[in-house]
């Protein structure tokens, strides 16, 4: 099996690590830089993209993911993963950078603020219907032709991308770990083999 590293600095890491668990995946909590060698994958999970991105930089691990981006690491970003991997944010705090993995712009909170939280059907490409859960949930506005769109969703302003892949970079609007269906996992999962 894949090994699968869960970024773990902050948010929803161990929901993704019972997640990966459980399709059988070997998993590993990253904390530290050197814990990335050896991965075949990455999930940056959830969370709150300003509070991780300062604890990427202060554990150095920020530098050497670039590295492994540019490599061949698969990376899939969820929520504020995605963020984080997103070419440009909007509605970002002024000093807030990211990996420019992914090309495609971002909007913090798209979707509303946490109030605003909702579930809805998200229909993926050669996979099925699972359920979205959307937790003040970035909204891709515009992005490359050359994204794989795997999903999108109309919140009542035209279709937006929810799930795509870009090379070895993937990312998702919603929260895959938080809902007991494991299909978007074993997406990702089984493209590592
Ligand atoms: N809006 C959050 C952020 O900017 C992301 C929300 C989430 O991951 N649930 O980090």
């Amino acid at each position: 099996m894949p090994l699968v590293g869960v970024l773990a600095l902050q948010g929803d890491v161990r929901e993704h690590v019972a997640t990966l668990r459980s399709i059988g995946a070997d998993v590993r909590e990253v904390k530290r830089a050197e814990q990335l060698d050896g991965l075949d994958g990455l999930i940056v999970p959830g969370g709150e993209s300003t509070t991780i991105a300062r604890l990427l930089t202060t554990s150095g691990i920020r530098a050497a993911l670039e590295k492994s981006l540019a490599g061949d690491l698969a990376v899939f970003g969820t929520c504020a993963g995605l963020i984080l991997l997103a070419s440009e944010i909007l509605d970002g705090r002024a000093d807030q950078w990211s990996f420019a993995a992914l090309p495609l712009s971002v909007r913090r909170n798209g979707y509303g603020r946490q109030i605003a939280s909702f579930e809805t059907p998200v229909t993926v490409a050669g996979v099925g219907t699972v359920p979205g859960v959307f937790i003040r949930a970035p909204k891709i506005e515009t992005w490359s032709s050359d994204v794989e769109v795997l999903a999108t969703h109309d919140h009542g302003d035209g279709n937006h991308p929810v799930l795509v892949r870009y090379a070895n970079v993937w990312g998702c609007s919603f929260h895959p770990e938080l809902t007991s269906d494991d299909r978007v996992h074993r997406l990702f999962v089984d493209a590592l083999r």
